[in-house]
């Protein structure tokens, strides 16, 4: 199960969602400082953030901006005592994933952590080497790829289009197939932009001989060929 980090000022509420989350079988790191919290935020590892946006200390919008900078993939979601709009926007704008007002649900928290969790990235925790597969090591956090030791950026994309493809080596993935994986199950785009995400991806792997690799199956969809490399 994954490691929940929840920055929470009221000690009442904090405790709270301790003992049910865990409950629900999430390992759970607990803090009631904005400062700390800051602090383990970006030290600690865990896989999706809870986090107040009113604190002692340093607020959470601050908290995650300096996450999502960090920590470009980490699931952030901000629990707010207000429901302006202006407010939600501005955790948005932050950074943040999703928001829920409280006073809230406990259940709608699960599922909204949930959809967070189905959302997210496959885990690579910090200081995790990443997916290593045939000649690339891909690193999802910090979104790049890394091919015979030289490093390559990647936009979230590109990079999550890779990622699927080296999860299975060698199967054929349709364009469908990839546009949800990619881009999501209710993604208002067409199917030609897996083509033009392959083309870009193959762009930036063409210095290392790697382009080929990602290959095209004609009226289908791509898969990744880990024996077609150029040298
Ligand atoms: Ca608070």
């Amino acid at each position: 199960m994954p490691t929940l980090l929840v920055i929470e000022d009221e000690p009442k509420l904090l405790r709270f969602l301790g003992t049910l989350l865990q409950e629900e079988g999430y390992h759970v790191l607990l803090e009631s400082d904005g400062q700390r919290g800051l602090r383990r935020a970006l030290t600690e590892s865990y896989d999706l953030l809870i986090l107040d946006r009113m604190l002692p200390g340093t607020d959470g919008l601050t908290i995650c901006r300096q996450v999502r900078r960090a920590r470009p993939s980490m699931p952030i979601l901000i629990l707010t005592a207000k429901d302006a709009i202006a407010e939600r926007v501005e955790g948005l704008d932050a950074g943040a994933d999703d928001y829920l007002v409280k006073p809230f649900a406990f259940d709608e928290l699960l599922a909204r952590l949930r959809a967070l969790e189905r959302r997210a990235h496959p885990p690579t925790s910090p200081g995790n080497a990443g997916m290593a597969v045939g000649p690339f090591l891909i690193d999802e956090a910090q979104r790049q790829v890394s091919i015979d030791g030289q490093v390559r950026s990647l936009s979230a994309k590109e990079l999550v289009l890779l990622a699927t493809l080296a999860r299975h080596p060698g199967r054929v993935f349709s364009r469908s197939e990839l546009l949800e994986q990619v881009w999501g199950y209710d993604a208002d785009v067409s199917e030609k932009e897996v083509d033009v995400y392959c083309h870009y991806l193959r762009k930036k792997l063409r210095p290392f001989g790697a382009d080929k690799m990602i290959e095209s199956v004609r009226g289908f969809g791509y898969r990744l060929n880990l024996t077609d490399r150029r040298r």
